[in-house]
């Protein structure tokens, strides 16, 4: 099937050359003729499958006819994070190139001023997070009710975000009769139930998960006991032909004390997590994209709005408690036709977190025998030889005491160090600020910093922010982040501005 085939306008079909795209993928292939017939939509998608492309290249065509009115949006596209709301607005960019229409992004960090002014003059889209759309229309400054098409994203996401009543509440601020597409990776009770009342006979359109297509990814998961992790990690980092390699752990201390860890032991490594300022974060992928570093240790949420492709392996230090992290970490690897490699440390204490990605992926991750691989004395740091080990300190030996520091060093020294042929786009980092509380409303909208601190269901939270670490001081840090704005920019189309 060809884009063509699916009933887009010539102007939409050049854009769409022009984006090197030669056939539409499954979710375009099932949406787009059924958006452009204006029916209702489920799509059971996520990102990575072209869902993006699915609602924004039929909006613009139907939208293409009728023209923009003051304060009334025609359409409106509501986003969980400011990092997505970004990215569609610039698929609008790109794919509308071809069409004269105008848009508004509603985020939280951006001046409330440009926003209306923006608003005022009339917008055919608008792409919103639910807390700032709120904030807009409790004050009267906006009006829904010429907003004919509705698109719902990330669904699930907004659900796990207490988004859902918000979302709700715009639901009757919007005429009855409108189209509405609804975009879930999966669809728990909830999201039907909201489905059921706010969509009318809805289309339901499956299409298969990208990570379980993803054949170029080679995962593994490796057997270790918590205090055999380190050396799991230095294992694998200097014997599996790692050129590129993020490093992804659940907790930003856990970031902070695998990075020195790992430069000192001498290997060129960077991290990347919440409690930094934008232009940290934006030094040290530059770093890696330099191939000053070649790890970075990262936690997810900094890591979320960041384009950075093509590495060589991705580690999950630690487990990811959301199975759907699993797989937006592993898909840093494996790109453009080359194999990538995922290594995931799995404990005793992961056995859930395990089963809820071999759930959702539809895959048992085969297991990695780390004795048996090249140097495999690191077995003794594994489960597997955690009782050898437990023998050994009960005689007196340090952990490790086997491989004597020289050695270590040694190894080091011949670890590969090759520059990152990476892709690295620093265009939708978002501050996540954590030092003070903010406005309920503003939380709302900065939901990344809430999903960074979530604890898995057994585990204690987040310890507080350590008082004595030195604390940003650039004003795009403290200052910026404390007022709960975005750093991020703000596409070019809209001009309007983003606080530095
Ligand atoms: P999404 O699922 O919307 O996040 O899109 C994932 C990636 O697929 C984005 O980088 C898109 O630019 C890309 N993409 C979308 N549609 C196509 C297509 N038909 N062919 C190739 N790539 C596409």
């Amino acid at each position: 099937m060809s884009f063509a085939d699916l009933g887009l306008s010539e102007e939409l079909l050049r854009s769409i050359e022009t984006s090197g795209y030669t056939e539409p993928t499954p979710i375009q292939a099932q949406a787009i003729p059924q958006v452009l017939m204006m029916r209702d939509i489920i799509a059971v998608a996520q990102t990575g499958t072209g869902k993006t492309a699915s609602f924004v290249l039929p909006m613009i065509d139907i939208l293409a006819g009728s023209r923009a009115r003051a304060r009334m949006p025609r359409s409106l596209i509501l986003e969980p994070t400011r990092e997505l709301a970004a990215q569609v607005a610039e698929n609008f960019e790109k794919y509308g190139a071809n069409h004269k229409l105008s848009m508004a992004l509603l985020i939280g960090g951006v001046q409330m001023g440009d926003q209306v002014k923006a608003l005022e003059k009339g917008v055919d889209v608008l792409i919103a997070t639910p807390g700032r759309l709120m904030d807009l229309f409790e004050r009267g400054k906006i009006l829904l009710t010429g907003c004919n098409l509705l698109v719902i994203d990330e669904a699930d996401r907004m659900l796990d975000m207490g988004f859902i009543p918000d979302i709700e509440t715009i639901c009757t601020k919007l005429p009855a009769q409108r189209q509405t597409l609804l975009f879930s990776a999966t669809m728990p009770p909830p999201i039907k139930k909201l489905a059921d009342r706010f969509l009318s006979n809805p289309r339901t359109i499956e299409v298969a998960r990208p990570a379980t297509a993803n054949i170029n990814i080679v995962q593994h998961k490796v057997r270790v006991t918590s205090r055999g992790k380190r050396e799991a990690l230095r294992h694998l980092l200097l014997t599996d032909n790692v050129t590129t390699a993020i490093v992804f752990c659940n907790r930003k201390t856990t970031v902070r004390e695998l990075n020195k860890s790992l430069l000192g032991l001498g290997f060129k490594s960077g991290e990347i997590h919440g409690d930094m300022d934008q232009s940290s974060r934006i030094a040290e992928l530059q770093g890696f994209k330099d191939g000053k570093i070649n790890i970075l240790v990262a936690s997810d949420v900094a890591a979320r709005g960041l384009d950075v492709k093509g590495v060589s392996h991705v580690f999950n230090y630690d487990a990811p408690w959301h199975p759907d992290d699993y797989i937006h970490r592993i898909g840093r690897t494996g790109r453009a036709g080359a194999t990538g490699r995922a290594f995931t440390l799995v404990t005793d204490d992961d056995a859930e977190a395990v089963d809820g990605i071999e759930k959702l992926t539809g895959l048992k991750i085969p297991l990695f025998d780390l004795s048996a691989s090249e140097g495999g004395a690191v077995a003794s740091d594994t489960a597997q030889g955690a009782e050898t080990r437990r023998g050994e300190r009960g005689r007196g030996r340090s952990r490790g005491g086997a491989k004597p520091e020289r050695t270590e060093s040694r190894q080091v020294e011949a670890a590969p160090v090759a520059p990152a042929v990476v892709d690295v786009a620093v265009v939708e980092a978002a501050a996540e600020p954590v030092k003070q509380p903010a406005p309920a409303r503003k939380r709302r909208d900065e939901p990344a910093r809430e999903r960074e601190a979530r604890p898995p269901r057994t585990e204690k939270r987040e310890e507080p922010t350590n008082k004595t670490r030195s604390e940003p001081t650039a004003p795009t840090g403290a200052a910026a982040a404390d007022s709960g704005e975005w750093n991020g920019p703000v596409p070019g189309f809209l001009g309007v501005s983003a606080l530095a």
